[in-house]
């Protein structure tokens, strides 16, 4: 049986499908009377990536502001090496996922706290897919001149975050900002050959992800600040360690007043398969032990904390809660607001 036999047809109540056509032929020649019948309607924008979503943590003024999509093929296995496939397959029907193919939203955080204008990441470009490199359009859409952000964090040096540290002419996209990362991040990427033994890349991504570290570290050398531990990088925005990721992975907690957000960042990467299975090990991350450790320890403490969390690539724009279920949790989006 193919899947059209098996569809099921609707009726409207009271309404025929002879009815329904006769009633679109009444439609066509009223509107040919008003001289609009051949007259092709403009074209929809069906097509279109998220630009920015507006939303205050106490008194600061927040974007989500997106940088695009990566295309992940396939979504199995690569968000669970170490999956069953029958385990992929029910959750994939329970949660109506195309294990061929699914998109990592890039939702980055901009936060304006009154004193500083902070960047969470630089971005990637479209060197990394056709949906990738949003982000200087969507910033000059939400009217932020790159020139007045003062401080940018760089989570981890995976190429996805960082690789448009500088523009096409080859200076810094944020010429006027500090940026900072933590001490383990830069010592990891700064030495000979750093060891991605563990991470399942092609090993022409590899090299590439090492080569872009490596340049872009270069680029921002006389202005980089190194974190150490759990510290405040401006007044509200504090980092968190949370390795495994990557050696120097850092979380973010922003506050002010009664209201906090905590970004996750790349703790997580799949808003069902890492809430479901906590355990499941992403190809993206290096050490893939310590990942699942820092994720269960992380996603137990939100749950617990019932505390508003946003993730870098969740279904934009990326806010929401974490909620326990069980022995595992699952992704709550937050409604919009406006
Ligand atoms: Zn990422």
């Amino acid at each position: 049986m193919t899947a059209s036999s098996q569809m099921p047809t609707f009726a409207m109540p009271g309404v025929t499908r002879r009815g329904l056509f006769a009633g679109a032929a009444v439609l066509a020649a009223a509107s040919t009377l008003s001289g609009r019948a051949n007259a092709a309607p403009a074209a929809l924008p069906l097509v279109g990536p998220p630009r920015f979503y507006p939303f205050k943590i106490g008194s600061f003024d927040a974007l989500s502001i997106s940088d695009g999509a990566l295309v992940i093929e396939p979504l199995f296995p690569s968000v669970g090496l170490n999956a069953d496939a029958k385990d992929f397959e029910a959750l994939a029907s329970d949660h109506y996922l195309d294990a061929r193919r699914d998109l990592f939203h890039m939702n980055h955080l901009l936060l304006n706290t009154g004193k500083n204008l902070v960047l969470v990441d630089p971005g990637g470009t479209s060197a990394l897919g056709p949906k990738m490199g949003a982000l200087p359009a969507n910033l000059r859409l939400a009217g932020v001149d790159p020139k007045d952000i003062d401080t940018v964090i760089i989570t981890h040096a995976h190429p996805d975050h960082i690789l448009a540290v500088t523009g096409p002419d080859g200076a810094l996209a944020f010429p006027n900002a500090q940026y900072y990362i933590s001490d383990a991040e830069w010592a990891f990427w700064s030495q000979e050959g750093p060891d991605l033994s563990g991470l399942h890349f092609p090993e022409d991504f590899k090299a590439y992800t090492i080569a872009t570290a490596k340049a872009v570290f270069a680029a921002i050398h006389d202005r980089v600040h190194l974190v150490k531990g759990e510290a405040e990088i401006v007044p509200g925005v504090h980092a968190v360690p949370t390795p495994g990721h990557t050696p120097g992975h850092l979380s973010l907690i922003v506050s002010d007043g009664y209201e906090t957000l905590f970004h996750t960042t790349d703790v997580v990467h799949h808003s069902v398969a890492a809430m479901a299975h906590p355990e499941w090990q992403p190809i993206f991350d290096q050490d893939a032990p310590l990942a699942v450790a820092t994720r269960k320890k992380l996603l137990d403490r939100l749950a617990t904390d019932r505390v508003l969390t946003m993730v870098y690539h969740f279904p934009f724009p990326g806010l929401g809660h974490v909620a326990r279920r069980g022995e595992a949790y699952a992704w709550e989006p937050q409604n919009w607001v406006w």
